[in-house]
């Protein structure tokens, strides 16, 4: 949703662009605005005085969305088939005490997960609404997927990639989350591992879908991109990987459900993201869906851990 000021029945926001749109306002309205600069429209709906600026590429991939609820439902009963291993697969994480795996995003995209019943991969959102939709609740993160593993969804074990995450949150403007998610998704059959950061060649030439593969991610030593091999000492808790840039790649989908939490930075970060999305899923029709209890204030996943350890 676009932030909108309101005067004498006058509404006025700030395009994409920079420049000022201003429209008259009316009670139980649709209209379409244009950005006289830069010609991009906005739908602006005031339904019974609750007032809401999309961009028209927003309101366009919610309908997509909508039309395409059976394909969605097809994606999420492809994540109930488990691998062969997974009864060992169990027990290892059981043995590390992995309580969850993580993924960060921006507040807009938890839209885009309500909307269709989970995180959707860039493949996915490729499908339901075009590579190129400006639609920023299905934003895709720019430097992911260098390896042109669209279909795969980047999580991380118990920690962000904090060097990536890092890096993401100094835009200027952006409130970010970080999505706790159950370790079921681990032994989903086609979930893949990387011991390092999924762009590198070195993970690239080790990953593979099978339990020897997910134990790599926690060997004594692993190496980086640079050739350096990076150790888990100080020793770490058992559940960490060796680095935290290891990945873990879910295939497409990763069902509402199988979102443990939502967490925030600060309750001010929270009751942000709360106002912020209220108005935009009341108008869709979302308003039972029980986001609000996932909300969690989290700051822990916002610090660093220091894992400094080379050879
Ligand atoms: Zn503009």
């Amino acid at each position: 949703m676009i932030n909108y000021a309101i005067q004498n029945n006058r509404i006025e926001w700030e395009c994409f662009c920079g420049y000022k749109i201003k429209a008259q306002i009316y009670y139980n309205c649709e209209m379409i605005e244009r950005c006289n600069s830069c010609l991009r429209e906005y739908v602006v709906r005031n339904k019974k005085g609750r007032i809401v600026v999309l961009t028209m590429s927003c309101d366009q991939a919610i309908e997509q969305i909508e039309e395409h609820s059976e394909f969605l439902q097809d994606l999420k009963s492809k994540q109930m088939v488990w691998k062969d291993e997974s009864v060992d697969f169990k027990r290892d994480i059981a043995k590390r005490s992995i309580e969850k795996l993580v993924h960060f995003s921006k507040v807009e995209n938890i839209v885009g997960v309500i909307l269709c019943g989970g995180i959707i991969s860039r493949e996915v959102r490729n499908k339901l609404v075009g590579e190129d939709s400006k639609c920023h609740f299905f934003a895709v993160r720019d430097v992911e997927r260098l390896d042109e593993q669209l279909e795969g969804i980047s999580c991380s074990i118990e920690h962000p990639n904090q060097y990536f995450f890092e890096r993401k949150r100094s835009q200027p403007n952006s409130l970010w989350c970080v999505l706790t998610l159950s370790p079921d998704l681990i032994y989903c059959k086609e979930t893949l591992f990387y011991h390092y950061n999924a762009a590198s060649n070195i993970a690239r030439s080790l990953r593979g879908e099978q339990l020897k593969h997910f134990n790599t991610i926690f060997n004594e030593q692993v190496e980086d991109s640079y050739g350096r091999m990076l150790r888990r000492d100080p020793p770490k808790k058992m559940c960490y990987p060796t680095s935290f840039q290891a990945e873990i790649l879910v295939k497409n989908f990763i069902p509402w459900e199988k979102i443990l939490g939502i967490n925030f930075e600060s309750k001010e970060a929270l009751s942000k993201a709360e106002d912020w999305l209220e108005p935009i899923l009341e108008l869709f029709g979302r308003e039972g869906i029980d986001y609000l209890s996932k909300f969690q204030i989290a700051p822990q996943f916002w610090e660093m851990i220091d894992e400094r350890s080379f050879e």
